[in-house]
């Protein structure tokens, strides 16, 4: 115990060298692992109250490394954006969330929209823009069909070119949606100048909505200026029955969250929705 601080210390620095080190295998490892076929994509189901329906899905990445195992976002994501990486990563879920969408509307009455998360990096060139169109063209679907999530990252490097390269996807016919709404310094500037159609609300703010009088009257008033702004708004990270329940009686009616299902791979995917939409 007497030299306690001392180990600390040493734990400490011997932490830090292998978060360098990590850091540098992960973001060695990345180009050949987008080559190899080593990234996988979960689905998340959204789910509309009034029906149960499957009203889309979210595509997350994940990664099956040869000698890490199967890692989730927050073990390389982080690591790749401080990259160019990041972009290729979200070009092979672009492509392959594009193939998917031929694939299911085949299957499906009804289409189900899936989204997409794009790095910041991707609005300082209109790059993203070129690479968005000739995914949808090669593989014969409506660009409406594809979400293209954003956060107030994507913001913060270049506003005007920022802003011209969201713009540029919105005329292609891509719908955009904002991700995390409500966690940034500036969610409603972004609601002027960006064209956005749906909000995400942070979960951050449905993690307490039992217990927190504040997060629900935040909730309330942030669903009606949805409302009034003819935007589609979803509540994210829904857990429990309860929180369903209050979110419903705040006037939300699309879901997204473990309450619901947890991301998963593309037949469990399948599974769940023709169990919810009866097809
Ligand atoms: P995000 O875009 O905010 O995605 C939602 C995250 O919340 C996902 O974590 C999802 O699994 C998790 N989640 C969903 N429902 C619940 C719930 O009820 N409770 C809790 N506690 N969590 C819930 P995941 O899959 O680990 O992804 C983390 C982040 O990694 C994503 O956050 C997104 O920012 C990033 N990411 C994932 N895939 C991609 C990708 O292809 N490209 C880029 N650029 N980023 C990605
Ligand atoms: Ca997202
Ligand atoms: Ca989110
Ligand atoms: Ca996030």
């Amino acid at each position: 115990a007497k030299d306690g601080g001392k180990n600390r210390f040493s734990l400490f620095s011997h932490g830090m060298q292998e978060e360098v080190h990590y850091r540098l295998m992960i973001q060695r490892d990345l180009e050949p692992a987008i080559l190899d076929n080593q990234l996988i994509i979960y689905f998340q189901p959204k789910v509309l109250a009034e029906t149960g329906e499957v009203a889309g899905c979210e595509a997350l990445v994940r990664w099956q490394h040869p000698e890490e195992g199967f890692l989730t976002p927050d073990k390389f994501i982080p690591y790749a954006e401080e990259t160019p990486l990041i972009r290729e990563i979200d070009y092979y879920v672009i492509r392959e969330c594009c193939k998917k969408l031929k694939e299911w509307a085949a299957r499906f009455d009804k289409p189900v929209p899936i989204a997409v998360n794009l790095s910041g990096r991707h609005f300082r060139s209109f790059k993203i823009v070129e690479v968005l169109k000739e995914a949808v063209a090669s593989a014969g679907i409506s660009p409406d069909l594809l979400e293209i999530e954003i956060t107030e990252a994507v913001l913060i490097a270049d506003p005007d070119k920022a802003q011209k390269v969201v713009h540029a996807i919105k005329s292609i016919g891509f719908t955009i949606s904002l991700d995390d709404f409500g966690t940034g310094y500036s969610s409603l500037n972004y609601l002027r100048t960006l064209p956005i159609d749906i909000i995400k609300l942070d979960r951050s703010f449905i993690a307490n909505i039992d217990t927190s009088e504040q997060d629900r009257r935040l909730t309330r008033g942030i669903t009606s200026l949805a409302k009034g702004l003819d935007l589609t708004m979803v509540a994210e990270g829904v857990e429990t029955e309860s929180q369903l329940q209050t979110l419903l009686d705040l006037g939300c009616h699309c879901f997204q969250g473990y309450y619901f299902s947890k991301p998963v791979p593309e037949t469990e995917f399948l599974a769940w929705h023709k169990k919810y939409n009866n097809a």
